[in-house]
């Protein structure tokens, strides 16, 4: 089938089932639909300019300390938003009340944002979760944002592009330098489906971006030819290492 037809019918079944139980904003909590025109409106941007790689905010021109002190392995970096409210509260029913309707709904707000970007991606891999958190959750909230994204872009999805090849211990708490350690060797990437292709990663939330360098790094050691990176939210500074 039809690309467009089949993200057609794919949203149309969600329109669908909203006439029989009108939706609730998944940033607010207000019924009448996923995402609400205030929510929207509320969204925080990354102030430009941004750091040329990781997409954060800087005062002048050209990459952050961070980046310059230690290159990340991804080509770009950019995220949708800030990690506030009302996208933290989405991203949170997200990852807690598998909310496939409202993963949609964001896929549709990164709609935009990724075409906007003109990067010249080939596949959408997502950040996989480990096979225990998998199991304790019962599914993964960033592919209920990655699927619908890829199929609204027409872009190919791989969701079994990249593999934990170990269990890492959550990111929440640790430094920027345990960060690394913690997710270092963590990911292998399927050299049959990634090879020679310009990959898109998405994830939920980036802070440091450690877990996004260790995924290119995977993906370049099975044959990607370039890794560009992707994230519905950024974790900033004054959200310190404790939330994200
Ligand atoms: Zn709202
Ligand atoms: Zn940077």
């Amino acid at each position: 089938m039809n690309v467009a037809l089949t993200y057609f019918l794919y949203r149309f079944a969600w329109g669908s089932l909203d006439l029989i139980f009108p939706p609730l904003c998944g940033g607010c909590g207000k019924p009448g639909s996923r995402w609400c025109r205030d929510c929207q409106h509320n969204v925080q941007h990354l102030v430009e300019p941004v750091c040329d790689i990781c997409g954060i905010s800087i005062d002048g021109l050209g990459l952050c300390a961070d980046c310059q002190a230690a290159r990340p392995r991804y080509h770009i970096l950019r995220s949708w938003s800030v990690f506030d409210d009302p996208v933290r509260n989405a991203l949170h029913k997200l990852k807690y009340r598998r909310d496939v309707a409202l993963g949609d709904a964001l896929a549709a707000q990164l709609l935009k944002f990724t075409m906007n970007l003109k990067w010249p991606v080939e596949m959408i891999v997502p950040v996989p979760l480990g096979k225990k958190r998998l199991k304790e959750r019962g599914y993964d909230q960033v592919n209920l944002i990655a699927r619908p994204l890829a199929l609204a872009a027409g872009i190919v999805y791989a969701p079994d592009g990249l593999v934990r090849i170990r269990e890492t211990r959550s990111q929440v708490g640790l430094s920027r330098a345990e960060r690394r350690t913690n997710v270092n060797g963590a990911f292998l990437a399927q050299g049959k489906r990634v090879k020679s292709r310009v990959v898109l990663l998405i994830d939920d939330v980036a802070t440091t971006g450690s877990t996004l360098s260790s995924c290119a790094e995977a993906l370049y050691a099975a044959g990607a030819r370039d890794v560009f990176a992707l994230t519905v939210s950024r974790a900033l500074t004054h959200h310190g290492l404790n939330n994200v």
